[in-house]
């Protein structure tokens, strides 16, 4: 995309709840992408990377805190890099019933985020790219609903 002048400004969004260390790493260097990952402090991998922006959060965080912490860090993104692209990392990792993310979201909760995002790519009218992420709840119901939701809400905001 960016050698073929597609896109100059890329944001990458990165949710799931393990650090978005292999992109932080490999576009530090690259000023048209920038790197952001709200994810588990205390997750692996336990060395991390450093992206343009990083929230690393409390073990147990809930919706509320997580939510508002996102929904600041978008705005100041989107104001600060003016993307011209997103992608979007949406893992379901940080579901409570995770058995390795260590986050406390509620299935809605982790709706509510991929709103939030949609949100502020449609506010901005920028094109969003969204790749499923991990998901390791030990009941599989739970994984393909959150991640379903992704999709459903993306469905209902875009269409
Ligand atoms: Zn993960």
């Amino acid at each position: 995309m960016l050698t073929n002048n597609l896109s100059n400004r890329i944001l990458i969004i990165d949710l799931d709840v393990h650090q978005g260390n292999g992109t932080a790493e490999i576009f530090q260097n690259e000023q048209r992408v920038f790197t952001f990952s709200m994810h588990g402090a205390k997750n692996f991998p336990f060395r991390k990377e450093k992206s343009d922006l990083d929230i690393p959060l409390d073990d147990g965080t809930t919706d509320e805190i997580y939510l508002n912490l996102l929904k600041e860090a978008l705005i100041n993104v989107f104001k600060i890099h003016q993307p011209d692209f997103v992608f979007y990392l949406a893992g379901v990792d940080v579901l409570a019933t995770d058995n390795l993310g260590k986050l406390a979201l509620t299935k809605n909760g982790c709706k509510q985020r991929d709103i939030a995002v949609f949100e502020a790519c449609l506010q901005h009218q920028i094109p969003i790219q969204v790749s499923m992420g991990g998901g390791y709840s030990p009941t599989i119901k739970t994984i393909v609903d959150a991640h379903c939701n992704t999709f459903r809400v993306a469905r209902d905001l875009f269409y």
